[in-house]
C-alpha cells in the first residue's frame, strides 16, 4: 500500500541503508537480499502511540477491565507491583512487550513510562529497546503510586544524553518525551524547558491550565468533547484512541475518537496495556470500527476503513510528527514494513480487484497470525513470524521468572504492611 494507498499493484520495493529506495515493477538490484512477497500483502509497519511496556508483566495479575468495573484492579495492582520493580524486570516486561509488538506488525512504539522507578529502570528499558530493535519513543513519567513527584530533570537529561545524545545509536530511538503525575504544571514547564515533548492522559487538565501547545500528544479519546478536541487542536494537539481498551470501558469512558478524526482530520491508535488487552492492531481497527457505528445514531459518520488503516499507520507517524519518514511505503522513507500473509484460512481465498478491497481484506480478515515479516530501518526483526535476534521462548521463560519474583515480592510486602 502505498501513498495515498489508490494502487495496490504488484511491485517490487528496494531499501538500501534503512530507507525505500525504489518502488516499481521488475526492479533489479546487484547483490540485493531478495524476500518473495508472492502470497502476500506489503504494508507500513503499525505505529503504536501509547503503551505502558513495563506492566505486561502483570497480565495473570490484572483482571475486570471492561464494562462497568471500567479498570478493574488494573490500578492497585499498578500500585502494588509498580514499586517492587528491579530494572531487571522493567527489561524483561519491554523484551516481552517488543516481542509481541512484532508478532502484530508493530514497527514503533511510544513507551509511556509511569513507573520509572530510578535512572537505572530507565536505562534498562531502553537497553531492551535497543536490542529488539523496534523504533522508538521513549516517555520518562514519574514512578507508579509516587504522581506528586516532579519528574527528576536531572535524571531525564542524563538519560537523554546516553540514549539520544549525538553519538549513541539513533537509528531506532527516536525521541524523549516527559509524561506528567500530578504535577502537571511543573511537568511541562521542565519538559519544555528542555524541548521535550508533552505525553499526556487526557486533555482536560492541561486545557484548563492553558497549557496545551504543538508539542502535547494526548493518549485516549475517552471523557472528551468536541469542544475540547477543537481548542486542543487549534493549539496544536493531536489525538490517539486506545481502540481496544476505549471499547471494553464503561458508558463514562465512551470513545470520541470518530470527531477526533472528523474535526482534526487525523487521529492514532495505542496499545495503552498489553496486561489489560492484546496489541493486536487489527482487531483495534475493529473496536474503533463498532464503536464509531455504536455512536452513529448520534449523527456521527462511521469511520471509513481508509481512515482506520490510515489510523494505525500514517496517523501515528503524524502523532510522532514523523510523517516525512514513516507511516507509508513512500520512496526516500524509512523502510518500517510488514509483509502479511493472504494464503491463510483466515484471509483466502484472497482475489484483491483493488486498493480497497485489499484494505478490507486487512481490516475485516486480519489477525496476529498474518504477520510474517517485519522489518525496521530495513532490518529485518520478524520471519516467518518468528523473531530473527532472540527466542521468544528465553523472552517468556525471564517474563515468568520476573512475575513469580515480584509475586514474592508483593506477598512480603503486603504481610509486613
Ligand atoms: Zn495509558
Amino acid at each position: 500500500m502505498e501513498e495515498g494507498m489508490e494502487a495496490a499493484e504488484v511491485s517490487d520495493l528496494l531499501v538500501r541503508d534503512g530507507r525505500i529506495i525504489e518502488i516499481r515493477k521488475n526492479l533489479s538490484a546487484r547483490g540485493a537480499t531478495v524476500i518473495d512477497a508472492r502470497d502476500r500483502i506489503v504494508m507500513p509497519g503499525f505505529v503504536d502511540t501509547h503503551w505502558h511496556l513495563w506492566n505486561t508483566l502483570l497480565r495473570p495479575r490484572v483482571t475486570g477491565v471492561f464494562g462497568a468495573s471500567n479498570f478493574g484492579n488494573y490500578t492497585p495492582m499498578k500500585a502494588l507491583y509498580g514499586p517492587l520493580y528491579r530494572p531487571l524486570d522493567s527489561y524483561r516486561s519491554v523484551r516481552l512487550s517488543l516481542a509481541e509488538a512484532l508478532a502484530c506488525g508493530i514497527t514503533t512504539v511510544l513507551n509511556f513510562n509511569h513507573n520509572v522507578v530510578s535512572r537505572d529502570h530507565a536505562d534498562a528499558e531502553l537497553r531492551a529497546h535497543h536490542e529488539m530493535g523496534v523504533r522508538t519513543l521513549f516517555g520518562y513519567g514519574t514512578p507508579e503510586g509516587r504522581g506528586g513527584e516532579i519528574v527528576s530533570e536531572a535524571d531525564v537529561l542524563a538519560v537523554r544524553d546516553r540514549w539520544f545524545g549525538s553519538t549513541s545509536d539513533t537509528s531506532v530511538v527516536y525521541g524523549l518525551g516527559v509524561c506528567p503525575g500530578q504535577m502537571l504544571a511543573d511537568d511541562a514547564a521542565m519538559a519544555r524547558r528542555n524541548g521535550l515533548p508533552i505525553i499526556v492522559h487526557g486533555v482536560r487538565g492541561l486545557l484548563q491550565a492553558g497549557l496545551v501547545g504543538p508539542d502535547v500528544r494526548v493518549a485516549h479519546s475517552y471523557r472528551i468533547t468536541d469542544a475540547d478536541i477543537a481548542s486542543a487542536g487549534a493549539n496544536g494537539a493531536r489525538f490517539s484512541t486506545s481502540a481496544t481498551v476505549e471499547s471494553m470501558l464503561g458508558a463514562a469512558y465512551y470513545s470520541n475518537a470518530v470527531n477526533v478524526q472528523r474535526l482534526l482530520g487525523t487521529v492514532a491508535v495505542s496499545v495503552d496495556s498489553a496486561a489489560t488487552q492484546t496489541a493486536d492492531m487489527f482487531n483495534a481497527m475493529r473496536a474503533m470500527l463498532s464503536s464509531s457505528v455504536s455512536a452513529e445514531a448520534g449523527g456521527k459518520a462511521p469511520f471509513t476503513v481508509r481512515e482506520l488503516v490510515e489510523a494505525v499507520t500514517v496517523g501515528g507517524a503524524r502523532f510522532h510528527g514523523l510523517e516525512d519518514e514513516i507511516g507509508t511505503l513512500t520512496v526516500g522513507k524509512r523502510a518500517d514494513i510488514q509483509l502479511l500473509r493472504t494464503d491463510q484460512p483466515t484471509m483466502a481465498p484472497f482475489s484483491p480487484t483493488d486498493a480497497q478491497s485489499v484494505m478490507d481484506a486487512v481490516v475485516f480478515h486480519g489477525t496476529p497470525q498474518i504477520v510474517d515479516t517485519v522489518m525496521v530501518e530495513g532490518q529485518v526483526l520478524l520471519e516467518g513470524g518468528e523473531l530473527r535476534r532472540t527466542s521468544s521462548r528465553a523472552i517468556i521463560s525471564e517474563a515468568q521468572d520476573s512475575m513469580s519474583w515480584l509475586d514474592l515480592r508483593a506477598l512480603t510486602s503486603s504481610s509486613a504492611g
